[in-house]
């Protein structure tokens, strides 16, 4: 995968991550009506969707990194060690900014 590819499928990824973001806010902006019997459920299901969104938050980060390392062309090269990242684990983690070993 070349930085350019790498950065393709960094940037449609992320649009996606960030449509689901979107999409879980606009839930959690849902009024709860405290006198329900459904509202217990409701906060349940709010705590459930912030914690999903922290995720994709997390992952959204990681692609902005990874964009950045594409950018000052250090993309490819573990961050730790500086070795380079085998082909066959970008193409499948493009974002990740350690090699196997160094990501245990
Ligand atoms: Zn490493």
């Amino acid at each position: 995968m070349t930085p350019n590819e790498a950065r393709d499928a960094l940037i449609a990824r992320r649009a996606d991550l960030l449509g689901r973001i979107a999409g879980i806010d606009d839930r959690l902006d849902d009024p709860v009506d405290r006198d329900s019997e459904e509202a217990a459920i409701e906060t349940e299901d709010d705590q459930m969707l912030q914690t999903l969104g922290a995720v994709e938050r997390a992952e959204v980060a990681r692609i902005d990194a990874a964009l950045d390392r594409i950018a000052n062309g250090s993309w490819g090269v573990c961050v730790k060690c500086g070795e380079p990242i085998a082909e066959k684990r970008l193409a499948t983690l493009p974002e990740t900014p350690f090699c196997a070993s160094c990501a245990g």
